[in-house]
């Protein structure tokens, strides 16, 4: 089922598939991997497999009964573009997404390069928001040229957790960009230099800035609860969210 979350830039969470694997350095600590053993060992429906992945057919229609406009966080447990995915049960998720046009539906991937492939020759929904994770240089730079070939309405940046200063980075066709630290035991630090040098980035280039959250490391660079390391960002929050313009509709 759709669910209420804390996830400072959404509504609800939908999760037509749950479970995934690693693929690169932002998932060393994934929550999504504890929360889905929890679930799991809590006898939770839908979490039978843990974070092996599964596809969940029955959730599928669950936006289409909601009036209310709501913003969707698409697979906060898993991601869509998956290659144990089919095409097909992707074709789903967007048909149905497509059918709710009185909602915005996010979806943040780290297989750029298969939702790229995905989209070729194809436009994604109107009310679709495309983004990927962008949490280190390696790894997350070269998302970027796949999520600029989509032509979604919104394509977005999840720079969380933010494991090292990105340095200048090319944001052209980038609309949003969110910035966190890694929250968990485990967590390693968020420096305040690195989230302003994006920030100056989205500034100059008039992309809108989104700061979720320290997580684990405060700007003082210690280590403390989530909760004390807060939202500030130099006395403040920064809660910028892009106005959606589909030049290509
Ligand atoms: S892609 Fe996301 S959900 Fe999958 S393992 Fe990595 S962090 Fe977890």
């Amino acid at each position: 089922m759709s669910t209420k979350t804390s996830i400072e830039w959404t509504e609800q969470t939908w999760n037509p598939t749950v479970g995934c694997s690693k693929i690169s350095a932002g998932c060393a600590n994934c929550y999504a991997e504890a929360m889905a053993r929890r679930l799991k060992a809590m006898g939770v429906k839908g979490y039978e497999n843990g974070f092996q992945l599964t596809l969940l057919p029955e959730r599928l229609e669950e936006p289409l009964s909601r009036r209310r406009p709501t913003t969707y966080f698409v697979n906060s447990m898993s991601d869509l573009f998956h290659e144990n995915i089919p095409d097909n049960y992707i074709r789903k998720v967007l048909a149905v997404i497509q059918q709710s046009p009185q909602h915005t539906f996010q979806i943040l991937t780290k297989r750029a390069k298969r939702m790229a492939d995905f989209f070729q020759g194809r436009t994604p929904p109107l009310n679709a928001w495309l983004g990927v994770t962008v949490e280190n240089r390696a790894d997350g730079i070269p998302r970027l040229d796949c999520l600029r070939a989509v032509a979604a309405c919104v394509r977005f940046v999840s720079a969380e957790p933010l494991l090292e200063d990105l340095g200048i980075v090319d944001l052209s066709g980038i609309h949003w960009v969110i910035v966190g630290g890694e929250s968990g035991p485990k967590a390693r630090p968020m420096k305040r230099e690195w989230v302003m040098n994006i920030k100056s980035q989205c500034d100059a280039e008039k992309v809108a800035f989104f700061f979720k959250q320290w997580g684990g490391w405060g700007a003082d660079g210690k280590k403390r609860a989530k909760k004390q390391n807060g939202r500030l960002l130099d006395g403040r929050t920064w809660d910028a969210v892009p106005v959606p313009f589909c030049d290509f509709a």
